[in-house]
């Protein structure tokens, strides 16, 4: 169900009331995508806190079931049926299914499948939630950035550094599926309003150094539920953005080896000892090389 906003209409005569409120009735067969990673939920500042061997992990792994609830909650209040939760950290196994509402559904683990932390994603659904992300390798937005590997000192997509929020950014609307809603650390919220104008966005702490700075986590899962409610309440097809019709991929490995070995890849050319370059006109194909050279 895709929505328009609706404005006053003199010809028609109809008032924005009511119109609204045919759209809210509308409402209540949302199909909606949740997509969930931890180094960017609230106040979290340690890899010890997103490893699930270390004793630091639970309570981060619960701060992130709080966040996905607090965003599946809004969701509900605006009239989602039906939520799909992939819980897209490490394993793929950390969120608590038995503290999300019943109207949800879980992927857990790893298909393997080339849409990754989208997996799963299709025309079906309305709209695409993502929480806890964080900034891309390289930025100081975080001190755990990082994109997809720790292997990779930057990526870029046609000169700009790419980060996991635009990897599932354009793969939701490859789908046609907009994204309404973002929350994880201030860098990435920045960077995401950039690349969407219309998305809405809550910031769950600030990277300085090698620290976080950030308000009480009941507040910003508050104010998660809050800002998905509105995110689906607005008119959602703002959020479509435009693709890219080319796709120029630079990847800067911190090993040399890794270079050389990605050369081989279809189509990819080493431009030096560090660097490899992928040019390609379809967004799958860069997705495609991803799960080659990730080793998935
Ligand atoms: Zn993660």
């Amino acid at each position: 169900m895709k929505r328009t906003f609706a404005t006053f209409d003199k010809a028609s005569g109809f008032s924005c009331r009511e119109i609204q409120n045919a759209d809210e009735s509308e409402d209540e067969n949302m199909k909606i995508y949740i997509s969930a990673d931890i180094e960017g939920v609230a106040g979290i500042a340690h890899w010890n806190e997103c490893d699930k061997s270390k004793a630091d992990y639970k309570e981060f792994a619960k701060q992130m079931t709080l966040e996905v609830k607090a965003a599946c909650e809004g969701a509900t209040e605006a009239g989602a049926r039906e939520i799909w939760v992939n819980d897209a950290h490490d394993s793929g196994r950390n969120i608590d299914h038995s503290l999300l509402p019943k109207n949800t559904k879980i992927i857990r683990g790893w298909s393997k499948h080339p849409y990754g932390m989208m997996q799963e994603i299709d025309s079906s659904f309305d709209a695409s939630i993502l929480i806890g992300y964080h900034s891309y390798s390289s930025s100081a937005g975080n001190l755990l950035a990082h994109t997809m590997s720790g292997q990779f000192q930057s990526i870029k997509i046609n000169g700009m550094l790419l980060s996991e929020f635009l990897i599932s950014l354009y793969t939701s609307n490859l789908e046609g599926v907009p994204v309404v809603f973002l929350s994880g650390d201030e860098g990435i919220c920045d960077s995401g309003r950039k690349f969407s104008n219309n998305i809405k966005t809550v910031a769950t702490l600030k990277g300085v150094g090698e620290s976080a700075i950030g308000e009480h986590p009941v507040k910003i899962t508050e104010e998660i539920k809050e800002n998905v409610r509105l995110a689906l309440k607005n008119d959602i097809s703002k959020c479509i953005i435009n693709m890219p019709n080319f796709y120029k991929v630079e990847i800067e490995f911190k090993k040399p080896s890794n270079a050389y070995r990605n050369s081989f890849y279809p189509g990819m050319k080493q431009v030096s000892d560090t660097k490899v370059v992928l040019e390609v006109k379809e967004y799958f194909e860069v997705l495609r090389m991803f799960v080659f050279i990730l080793g998935f």
